[in-house]
């Protein structure tokens, strides 16, 4: 069913498209076309959700209430690269791999060890997609978004406050990116995503339904023995694993064998047997090492 509001149509009751291939459905969904529809989204929901690409998502059974943002349309994927400069600039909802490629193509480098990271380009700034070969933050000149209130807003590097795996920027919604990459020889950067692909395929269950690594990377607030020193961040999956939690399962929700911080399901598998298993895996960590494992999926429930 659809309704509209002023010329933005809106869908009703609509599945949400994630990586876990499982989970509710949005009450409401908008897919706006421009700057001005998405300040329309904003005015019908100040505490709206956007979805990117969907690959560090859950979302709860009963669904979700507030009305979720899809920014699908044409003009939300543009990219352009400048391979003189090494300036990037990409809409929101282009596709990271189109833009890691694009790049690359160009011999721009810096987001070829970001390959493998399924995400639009808002998701991967939010979320400072990253890995072995380095963050999205390091690549970023300035991001343009706007805010609750519907103001544009632009923000230099200097000025985001990004941490491990978040931009600090709560409460923006993303709406371009520009990149500043390095020009080099487009043979070298392009072996370099080889080789980013290949540690990949290798040692995590790719081709699974999952959102990547369930939990952040801890820091360690003290030293463990054959595991770490203190004040280092060292790998959740390690944990999980050294915790005895590979193969472990609620329903149709499994800790991957493969790569333990990467949580598989089947396709009886609930939204509710992901998130009970993240609560048994923290506890099990917990009990192990004393160390309460931090969510890296975002999950998106019914307002209580
Ligand atoms: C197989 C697999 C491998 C993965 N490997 C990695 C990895 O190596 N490193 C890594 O960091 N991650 C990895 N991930 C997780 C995921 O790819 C990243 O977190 C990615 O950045 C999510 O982007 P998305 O567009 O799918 O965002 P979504 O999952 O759709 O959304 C994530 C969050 O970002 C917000 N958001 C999305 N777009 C916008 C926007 N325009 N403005 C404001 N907020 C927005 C959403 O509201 C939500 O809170 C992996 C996932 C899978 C399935």
């Amino acid at each position: 069913m659809a309704t509209a509001v002023g010329q933005l149509p809106i869908e009703h009751n609509v599945p949400i498209p994630t990586w876990f291939r499982i989970g509710g459905r949005a009450d409401r969904l908008a897919r706006p076309r421009s700057i001005d529809e998405l300040r329309s989204c904003l005015e019908i929901d100040p505490d709206l959700r956007i979805l990117g690409d969907g690959a560090n998502l859950l979302v709860d059974d009963d669904g979700i209430d507030r009305l979720v943002v899809r920014l699908d349309h044409a003009d939300w994927k543009s990219m352009e690269f400048d391979s003189r400069s090494g300036v990037v600039r990409a809409g929101a909802g282009a596709d990271f791999a189109k833009v890691i490629t694009g790049a690359v193509r160009k011999g721009l480098a810096g987001l070829e060890g970001l390959t493998g990271i399924p995400a639009t380009i808002g998701g991967a700034t939010v979320m400072n997609a990253g890995g072995r070969f380095g963050e999205i933050a390091s690549c970023i000149a300035r991001v343009h978004g706007i805010d609750h209130a519907g103001r544009s807003r632009t923000f230099e590097r200097a000025d985001i406050p990004y941490t491990y795996r978040s931009c600090g920027l709560n409460g923006i919604v993303v709406t371009a990116v520009e990149f500043h990459l390095t020009p080099d020889d487009p043979a070298a950067v392009r072996a370099r995503l080889i080789d980013c692909m290949a540690y990949k395929r290798d040692s995590q269950p790719m081709g699974a339904n999952s959102a990547g690594c369930c939990f952040k990377n801890p820091v360690l607030p003290r030293d463990i023995p054959d595991i770490g020193a203190a004040g280092t961040r060292i790998s959740a999956g390690l944990l999980i694993d050294r915790a005895g939690c590979k193969g472990l399962s609620v329903g149709g929700a499994t800790v991957s064998p493969r790569h333990a911080n990467f949580f598989t399901t089947s396709s009886d598998a609930k939204a509710r047997h992901v998130i009970d298993l993240m609560s048994l895996v923290q506890h099990r960590v917990a009990d192990a090492f004393g160390i309460m494992l931090d969510r890296e999926v975002v999950v998106w429930s019914r307002s209580p």
